[in-house]
């Protein structure tokens, strides 16, 4: 206690009470990010302090530096592996607060941001430039970009655009011991740059283990002049996945291809009446973008191809219809726990990605671990990319439901590394997926440990 009065009361000296948090509802708040794991135990920081500037971010490490004080960065907490919980108490640096988009260069296509500004906040801005920053994740009105680059997240347009690190120019980064550096070149401007080691991509899926980012250099692109959505319905849920691997053999990429179990479509359905999704075993969105006579093109391309297997497909291009079509797709996370009457969704095992050759073996594989365990998985998300979202929705009050989805969560992760896939496509490790590290990474852990 003593220790922790001292803390607070440097920090309050060196920040003042406004950017300096520690009263027990304050400190709580940061108890937990969207992970099962840290709703079900309490991490609590000693002191949350919230800086603005790189100088500050400087103090405070090199401050917990002298006094051996852990510290975790923090962005907007939507993490689903607890990666921003404080698990050995000491600091969280919430840098959501610190959200400037401090230089937009349209002509080199490229933008400067500080680690708070949010996805959501950051493309609306690059609209009106007709630009934008490829990387789409589900949380993107919650989620920092600082949260993005430290996971290297990506989403619903992962399967053309790839993750965050593919756009990620350079970073202002500070050290464990405060020191402050610059990854990409001190003054670069370039789209590329092969000029020494790539210290940049190091820091992409960091999880803030190895400094704290405070400056972002992104490069973004054109926003494409045209999309198309494509909904196809499949009575069996393993042709869905056969649908995917058929368009790409075609050598067509979508910009988006998501899919919704029964599950999934029956909770959309409850959450939506008026989507009135047919009820059958799996759903498939697929998007596709770009000029306007390639996106018509692609678009009955894949309609030829869905319609070998799929009972209903429909293509539209106009963006009421699109918006409607997208809709099932969109309130998923929301709905999911709509399957169960008074249940929960559980943010557990919820990211693995396979091969995308055994998708079609590892859907049903995970339909059967819930059957195993009594414990229903409602599966939806970025199939183009093999990496599924497998939602267990539960009663956490009940232990005997908790239990069950622990296992259930285990028995995916191990699933997915005995196919030869990961134990995350893009939530990344935190401390939910420690337990698996070893077998998924052999001696390059002990690297990364170093
Ligand atoms: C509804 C929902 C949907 C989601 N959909 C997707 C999705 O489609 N794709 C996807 O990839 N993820 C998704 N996520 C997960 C999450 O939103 C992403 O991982 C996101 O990038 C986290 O950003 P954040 O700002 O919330 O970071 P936080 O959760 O606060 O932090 C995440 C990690 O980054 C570290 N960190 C944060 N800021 C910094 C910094 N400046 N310097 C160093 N380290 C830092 C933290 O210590 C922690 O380890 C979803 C989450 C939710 C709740």
């Amino acid at each position: 206690m003593a220790e922790q009065t001292k803390l607070v009361k440097d920090m309050l000296e060196m920040f003042g009470p406004d950017r300096v948090f520690s009263s027990d509802l304050d400190r709580y708040t940061y108890t937990y990010d969207s992970s099962f794991l840290s709703q079900i135990n309490e991490y609590y920081p000693d002191v949350v302090v919230c800086p603005k500037g790189t100088e500050e971010v400087s103090k405070v490490m090199r401050y917990a530096y002298e006094n051996e004080i852990p510290v975790t960065p923090r962005g907007a907490g939507t993490g689903q592996t607890g990666g921003s919980v404080a698990i050995c108490g000491g600091i969280i640096l919430d840098l959501s607060t610190w959200n400037e988009v401090v230089e937009i260069d349209t002509v080199n296509m490229q933008v400067v941001v500080r680690p708070g500004v949010v996805h959501n906040h950051l493309n609306n801005t690059l609209s009106s430039y007709g630009l934008f920053f490829p990387p789409d994740p589900g949380s993107s009105k919650m989620a920092t970009i600082g949260g993005m680059v430290s996971n290297n997240a990506s989403g619903l347009r992962a399967v053309k655009f790839g993750n965050t690190s593919q756009y990620v120019l350079g970073l202002e980064v500070v050290l464990p011991n405060g020191e402050v550096m610059k990854t990409g070149g001190l003054k670069s401007k370039a789209l590329k740059s092969v000029s020494g080691l790539d210290l940049t991509r190091l820091y992409n899926g960091s999880e803030g283990t190895l400094g704290v980012i405070t400056e972002i250099r992104i490069k973004v692109l054109p926003k494409p002049q045209a999309r198309g959505i494509l909904l196809a319905l499949f009575p069996k849920l393993e042709d869905s996945a056969e649908t995917v691997l058929e368009v790409f053999k075609n050598g067509l990429i979508p910009s988006g291809i998501e899919i919704l179990d029964d599950g999934g479509i029956k909770a959309a359905n409850k959450y939506k009446p008026e989507l009135n999704l047919p009820e059958v075993e799996a759903a498939l969105f697929f998007e596709v973008n770009g000029s306007k006579p390639a996106v018509e093109y692609e678009g009955l391309q894949i309609k030829e191809i869905a319609e070998k297997r799929a009972c209903h497909v429909e293509w539209a291009t106009d963006p009421d219809r699109m918006a409607k079509l997208w809709q099932g797709r969109a309130v998923i996370g929301a709905a999911s726990a709509r399957v169960k009457e008074g249940a929960t969704r559980i943010f557990a095992g919820e990211d693995v990605c396979f091969p995308i050759a055994k998708v079609p073996y590892a859907l049903r594989a995970i339909k059967d671990i819930g059957k195993q365990y009594n414990t229903q998985v409602v599966i939806y998300g970025h199939i183009g990319d093999g990496n599924m979202h497998t939602a267990p929705i539960i009663d956490p009050l009940k232990p005997e439901e908790v239990e069950a989805c622990h296992k259930v969560a285990d028995s995916i992760h191990r699933l997915a590394l005995e196919v030869g896939g990961s134990t995350t496509g893009e939530h990344g490790v935190g401390i939910t997926r420690t337990p698996y590290m070893e077998e998924e990474h052999g001696k390059a852990l002990d690297i990364m440990r170093m």
